[in-house]
């Protein structure tokens, strides 16, 4: 067991982005930081008076600062979670596809869909001999 887990981070660039270990949002940080606390969580914590009470949803999917190019429906253009502020308004919002789709498959899942591939494919093979057989035998 691992003690010292590492938020997941990723360069876009030469600025490195980390996970906030407490809300998963991305932020700039420095090469050598293994956690991070976003600012927005910072702030819940210490509590900034100018930040409004509860979470207000971005409506963004998740995983948005990965993609090439993602327009949120303010018209605000991301290349890889980066702002173009250039770009906004020239582009049509991103449609998001409903998550169930993009629901990956676990490793079980994988081995299940494997096998029954492999049943299929044998049915098959069952089915072409016996037509096989039979048509042999009607035939006679
Ligand atoms: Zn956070």
């Amino acid at each position: 067991m691992k003690n010292k887990i590492e938020c997941h981070s990723y360069y876009d660039g030469s600025i490195r982005y980390m996970a906030c270990m407490n809300c998963g949002r991305y932020e700039a940080v420095g090469e050598t930081a293994f956690e991070l606390k976003c600012s927005r969580c910072v702030q819940m914590i210490v509590g900034f008076p100018e930040e409004p009470k509860g979470y207000k949803p971005t409506g963004r999917p998740a995983g948005w600062h990965f993609m090439a190019e993602y327009v949120d429906k303010d018209g605000n253009v991301f290349h890889r979670g980066k702002e173009i502020p250039k770009l906004k308004g020239t582009l049509k919002p991103t449609k998001v596809k409903p998550r169930k789709k993009a629901k990956r498959r676990t490793k079980e899942q994988m081995l299940v869909d494997r096998h029954n591939e492999k049943k299929i494919a044998l049915k098959k093979a069952v089915k072409k001999q016996q037509d096989f057989i039979n048509h042999t035998i009607n035939k006679g």
